[in-house]
């Protein structure tokens, strides 16, 4: 089976969060389901920077009045397809937002433009290529589904995965004329929505299957609290809404191996945690003692809890414990941490930006990552913490329910708790979580067991690839 996954971020080119994690691991997983994916991206500066030996696939002279050109191009074992559109790409800044965090006004414009091109590519443009199934990622891609379903691509059978239902794409209705949609895609069941143009709701309407990253999740988004809109939508179709959990790189992640470590270790012998811990304490200018070490690697917003965490370092410190934040976001948030670890000097350390070497050092030196979202489609830090033996202390929500065992009694007793869960989602609730889990630390035996049943937890892609697997031959003709 010929797979054209389209997406709007990639790990190792280009990534701003566990998107890019997931579009890049997936082809891999899903070679061994015997599919063949090609994954389409924006040429984005990071991206031609690193394509190399490349092959011209087709030259558009207008592509939304710009020029155009389909790259073909293998990075590692990643078979890409380049969308070359220097006006739209080649500039500056993060994928969405300029270098002062604003948006680019043109946005609806760059990533329509890649969801024109994934529609022709399903339609046939490639010689030799022509994809069985479409997979569309976000709303930066999902409009591929709508150009196919009003197009000459419509036969052929349309997935989406939305990663966080936040991020939706909406966009003045102005903008309509210059899709080049058929007048009839303006409507309730098109990309009309609120008025505007609804990129993700185009794709969601226009998908014969919908994913979501975890079970729990897919539940969630069918509610008033946590559906942001679509809840009417999602509940209508939700014989098409399947929760598929995220898989990780155990390559890319792997304590044994792990080159960005300044010492391996694994579940047997977890000792060379303490040359990593030493490390992330240089990094932080933490004091060298053995009280219990948080680590956040986060975006730092309002998603995630980090105001609520930024009211409870305080209450972290009295009881003994270190923070080592890194992340970036809010500029309020990031103001209240480095006021923070003003405060706590020695207790307290922050990094604000993206550091992804120091992201895998904090992992194998921190005693336990904490995840305080409001909603969380999946969570990748809880995953690459549970393999790291840092033990996931988190809100119970959405993927990080579904993949951390709270440490009550019976799950202790049974020797399988692996983390702190923590409900509802707030300030009191994480206050608590942060008790508990200092307590839980004091009792090294104990902690160590939890450790190594993280350990032992597989979030190989093996399981997630083989239901997408059969979730596509579902819908082939
Ligand atoms: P989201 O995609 O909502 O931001 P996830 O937990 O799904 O959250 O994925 C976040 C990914 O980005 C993980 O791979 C995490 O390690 C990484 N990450 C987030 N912030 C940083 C940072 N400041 N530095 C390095 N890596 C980061």
């Amino acid at each position: 089976m010929k797979l054209l996954s389209v997406a709007s971020e990639i790990h190792p080119l280009i990534k701003t969060g566990g998107l890019a994690d997931v579009v890049g691991a997936l082809p891999a997983a899903l070679a061994g389901e015997g599919i063949q994916t090609r994954t389409l991206i924006p040429g984005y500066p990071s991206v031609m920077g690193r394509i190399g030996k490349s092959k011209k696939l087709h030259r558009y002279e207008a592509l939304f009045g710009q020029p155009a050109t389909l790259i073909g191009a293998k990075v590692g074992d990643l078979d890409l397809i380049v969308l070359d559109c220097p006006t739209c790409f080649a500039r500056e800044g993060g994928p969405y937002d300029d270098m002062t965090g604003t948006g680019w006004s043109d946005n609806w414009r760059r990533f329509a433009a890649i969801s024109r091109a994934g529609a022709d590519i399903a339609a046939g443009l490639l010689k030799g290529w022509t994809p069985n199934v479409v997979h569309a990622h976000d709303w930066q891609a999902a409009m591929t589904l709508a150009y196919m379903r009003f197009g000459a691509a419509h036969a052929v059978p349309k997935v989406i995965t939305i990663h966080n239902l936040a991020f939706q794409g909406w966009f003045d209705a102005t903008i309509f004329d210059a899709l080049g949609l058929p007048a009839e895609a303006w409507s309730m069941d098109g990309v009309e929505y609120y008025g505007g143009a609804g990129f993700l709701k185009a794709g969601l309407v226009s998908a014969d299957a919908i994913t979501t990253v975890s079970p729990s999740y897919a539940g969630e988004i069918r509610t008033p609290a946590n559906g942001m809109g679509l809840q009417g939508l999602l509940t209508g179709r939700a014989d098409r809404l399947h929760g598929i959990l995220n898989g990780i790189d155990m390559d890319d992640w792997n304590p044994a191996s792990d080159p960005l470590l300044a010492k391996t270790f694994s579940r047997r012998s977890l000792s060379g945690r303490g040359a990593n811990r030493r490390s992330v304490e240089r990094r932080f200018e933490l004091d060298t003692d053995d009280s219990p070490l948080f680590i956040v690697i986060s975006r730092l917003t309002l998603q995630k809890g980090m105001d609520m965490l930024a009211d409870t370092v305080d209450h972290l410190v009295a009881l003994g414990g270190k923070l080592a934040v890194l992340g970036s976001g809010d500029s309020a948030l990031e103001g209240a941490f480095l006021a923070a670890a003003e405060r706590h000097s020695g207790r307290v350390g922050v990094r604000i930006g993206y550091d992804e070497a120091l992201s895998h050092m904090m992992q194998g030196g921190g005693d336990a990552i904490l995840i305080p979202s409001r909603f969380e489609p999946c969570g990748l830090t809880q995953l690459y913490g549970l393999r790291y033996g840092c033990v996931p202390v988190v809100a119970r929500v959405g993927g990080l329910a579904d993949t951390v065992i709270d440490a009550n009694q019976a799950a202790l007793g049974a020797g399988v708790a692996t983390g702190v869960q923590f409900a509802p989602p707030d300030a009191a609730g994480l206050r608590q979580a942060i008790d508990r889990t200092v307590t839980l630390h004091a009792d090294r035996p104990l902690w160590t067991a939890m450790q190594r049943a993280g350990m032992a937890a597989d979030f190989s892609w093996g399981k997630s690839a083989a239901r997408y697997a059969a979730l596509y031959r579902s819908l082939l003709p």
